[in-house]
């Protein structure tokens, strides 16, 4: 247990959400409890983790998750381990929601994206269809985040490009998209910035300059590719070339690395559709899941093709792995699973309750525990 690398949880505290102010103490290392000794409340380790009031083991728990997230049915991890399945899917639910928060607190950041891939993939439900779009940064192969909608239209692309804008620089970009139309209004609408009003009224919204927006529409006849139509629908041809060559994304406009991406998510979801009976009634239910498969991919798998020669002391040079969390300067070293699960997202720093008007004490406190 380590108090210097923990933050208090309680909404009420003044030192809420910070780590490293010697505020939080052991307070039971038998029950896993710490202390904040800022507002003299005891919290237990797993608090703000799934693994928070469970009562199986930290490792049974990951094990069973990491099986999930790399897709192992339900109903085989139900019969292995002799769990009740709604347990299992309590747990794949809590894990889901730590992976959408901690995906909205550390990756959707801003950061120069230069070269984006887009695409959807359809997810066999029971006795329907689910549209899975999802987006990938090329450079890294950091995994953007993902929408689930029962069609395959606007509203799809606007909930996935809600998270692309989340994560961008209004830098030069490159979006690159299959053949589907409603792509480009989208993109052009999510890549854009208010402007203050001035006086009253909404304020007035601008485009990002130096986005391109690239498609690239393939034929087929039966299931062969008989050929592909390359189509730059917004920007120059030498800013594109330019973000495909800074992005180490091939030589043309492609969708190749979202659709290794989409193959290796298909694989892993096709276990789907001989899942439970309720599983996959509701597009919600879709969501968790693909964040915590998205999360493991972009926090734990390491990529052949992420690999750098580097100078590694006394070995000389070696080939070192990484993840494209690694890749992107998120992270630096490979997460475990349980790493992953146990990363606590710290709330927003604390406030005083008067509109504006601090009693000596709160200032005193906000003085303390600031910075
Ligand atoms: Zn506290």
């Amino acid at each position: 247990m380590d108090p210097q690398t923990q933050f208090c949880p309680n909404s009420n505290c003044p030192a809420r959400g910070k780590s490293g102010k010697n505020n939080i103490v052991v307070h039971s290392r038998k029950e896993a409890r710490y202390k904040c000794r800022a507002c003299g409340k005891t919290f237990a380790a797993t608090r703000g983790t799934p693994f928070y009031r469970l009562r199986y083991s930290d490792d049974l728990v990951t094990c069973i998750l990491t099986l999930i997230a790399f897709g192992c049915p339900l109903q085989a991890i139900v019969a292995a381990f002799r769990l009740d399945e709604r347990t299992v899917m309590d747990w794949q639910a809590r894990a889901g929601q730590h992976c959408q928060g901690l995906h909205q607190q550390l990756v959707e950041q801003p950061r120069d994206l230069e070269h984006v891939q887009a695409d959807e993939i359809r997810v066999k439900a029971q006795g329907k269809a689910l549209w899975l779009a999802m987006a990938i940064m090329v450079r890294t192969r950091l995994w953007l985040g993902a929408a689930v909608s029962p069609s395959r239209d606007e509203d799809l692309l606007e909930a996935l490009f809600r998270h692309g804008r989340a994560s961008a620089l209004a830098r030069p970009l490159l979006v690159v998209s299959d053949g589907l139309r409603a792509y480009c209004a989208v993109i052009v609408a999510a890549f854009r910035s208010a402007l203050p009003a001035r006086g009253r009224g909404r304020p007035h919204l601008v485009r990002w300059p130096d986005i391109c927006i690239g498609q690239v529409a393939k034929q087929y006849q039966g299931k062969r590719v008989v050929g592909i139509h390359r189509n730059l629908l917004q920007g120059t041809a030498a800013m594109a070339a330019r973000l495909i060559q800074t992005s180490r994304g091939g030589t043309d406009l492609n969708t190749a690395f979202i659709e290794r991406l989409n193959a290796t998510f298909r694989s892993r979801l096709a276990s789907l559709a001989r899942r439970s009976r309720a599983l996959l009634r509701k597009p919600e239910t879709l969501t968790p899941l693909v964040y915590l498969m998205g999360s493991v991919y972009n926090f734990c798998s390491e990529h052949q093709s992420l690999r750098l020669k580097l100078w590694v002391g006394s070995h000389g040079y070696r080939w070192v792995k990484r993840t494209p969390a690694m890749a992107a300067g998120i992270a630096d070293h490979c997460w475990t699973v349980k790493e992953l699960l146990l990363v606590r997202i710290p709330p927003p720093a604390w406030k005083p309750g008067h509109r504006g008007r601090h009693s000596l004490e709160e200032k005193r406190l906000l003085a303390k525990w600031s910075e």
